[in-house]
């Protein structure tokens, strides 16, 4: 084996990475390329946070899979190293501990499988009973719940401005990579050349689906809507509610094939209908305080397994994506191991959740 200082990239490692996309994939890797001694270029087509990862707030928690053991410990790997890392973020972490409610009569078997896992650090995961959910949402509930001590609610601004702030920034959208000369070429709609790298990470969201040529990703649209002076959370069922800092973060609509979602009452009244039937007091507060102030929405990118993209498409070409609704949590790991990819260093990620997340499970 060979020997590395930690944070001296080997000879064979490339010396200019493009990173497309400054959402919350994006800056993970700006971060994790950074602890491995390189800075990177993020290229974004807007803003940080212009796509999914703009909302005022977002829960960190895993997938739960009672059934596939190497999903549940890439999960725990995951929340593990995001929890870590959003902690030593200024300003990231808005709430620590969320409780996963029962949604069906299953849930309740469910989250004990769960909460069994050997993959969880001891005490992480708790069935509380009916009483246990009511004293801590403080209104009635009628069902049990998970309560996920190390899942969290995030300020994704806090994050994005922490972690981008280790790569250089170009403002620019890019619709075409050519290969050359063991080199990407990355240009834009006008055909002007953006950048030229050695390793390119497309962590583009929903964008990547047109620079991949591949149809992996489908869209989820999505709504949610922010009421200020409201408190509660932050607790997850079908739909979620999460402390912003000043107000109460709720929905969120799933509209699947929708790639161009625009914000609407008749979305704000479907969160309010989500709240509703599980938490009836939190909804007749948000009616209380006059509705959402801000209304949202974005694309999600999903896969047909429900699990991310992480790892080599080509020669120098790698994508981080398909996050889904989970990508506050699966990001920051996942970084790690496609930021390694290129680096030629270690990966966190074992070799078989390794393949579990490689695009090569619908490429090859
Ligand atoms: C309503 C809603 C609520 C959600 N709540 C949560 C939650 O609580 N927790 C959670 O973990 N997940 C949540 N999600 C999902 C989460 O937002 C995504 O998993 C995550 O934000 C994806 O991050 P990303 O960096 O891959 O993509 P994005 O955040 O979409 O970032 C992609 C970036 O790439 C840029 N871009 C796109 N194309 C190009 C191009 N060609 N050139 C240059 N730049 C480009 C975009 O402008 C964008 O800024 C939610 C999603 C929705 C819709």
């Amino acid at each position: 084996l060979e020997a590395r200082l930690p944070g001296v990239a080997p000879d064979a490692a490339p010396a200019s990475v493009a990173i497309l996309g400054a959402g919350i994939a994006g800056a993970s890797l700006a971060r994790a390329f950074a602890d491995l001694g390189l800075r990177s270029t993020v290229i974004e087509a807007d803003r940080p946070g212009a796509g999914a990862s703009g909302f005022a707030a977002a829960l960190v928690t895993p997938r739960l899979d009672a059934g596939d053991r190497s999903i549940a410990a890439l999960y725990a790997s995951a929340l593990e190293r995001a929890a870590t890392l959003y902690a030593a973020a200024p300003d990231a972490v808005l709430s620590k501990g969320v409780l996963q409610l029962e949604q069906a009569p299953r849930d309740a078997g469910r989250h004990a499988k769960v909460a069994a896992q050997d993959v969880w650090p001891e005490g992480a995961m708790t069935v509380l009973d009916a009483d246990a959910c009511t004293a801590r949402l403080a209104e009635p509930v009628e069902t049990g719940g998970l309560l996920m001590r190390d899942a969290m609610a995030v300020r994704p601004a806090a994050v994005l401005k922490a972690w981008l702030a280790e790569a250089d920034r170009i403002q620019a959208t890019v619709v075409r990579l050519e290969r050359g000369d063991g080199r990407w070429r990355l240009f834009d709609a006008a055909g002007v050349l953006v950048m030229e790298a050695e390793g390119v990470v497309l962590a583009a969201g929903w964008g990547a689906a047109a620079l991949m040529g591949e149809p992996v990703l489908s869209p989820v649209a999505g709504q949610a809507d922010v009421v200020e002076g409201v408190e509660g959370g932050p607790v997850a069922w079908g739909g979620y509610a999460v402390p912003t800092g000043q107000g109460l973060l709720y929905g969120a609509t799933h509209d699947r094939g929708v790639t161009d979602p625009v914000s609407s009452e008749a979305a704000s009244a479907r969160n309010l209908a989500t709240v509703a039937p599980r938490l009836p007091e939190l909804a007749t507060r948000i009616a209380a305080a006059g509705g959402p102030t801000v209304s949202r929405t974005a694309v999600r990118a999903t896969t047909p397994d429900r699990l991310p993209l992480a790892g080599a498409l080509g020669d120098g070409l790698y994508v981080l994506g398909g996050m889904g609704s989970r990508g506050f949590c699966a990001s920051p790991l996942l970084a790690e191991h496609v930021a390694a990819m290129v680096m030629g260093t270690p990966s966190p990620l074992g070799r078989d959740l390794a393949a579990r997340v490689s695009p090569a499970r619908f490429t090859a």
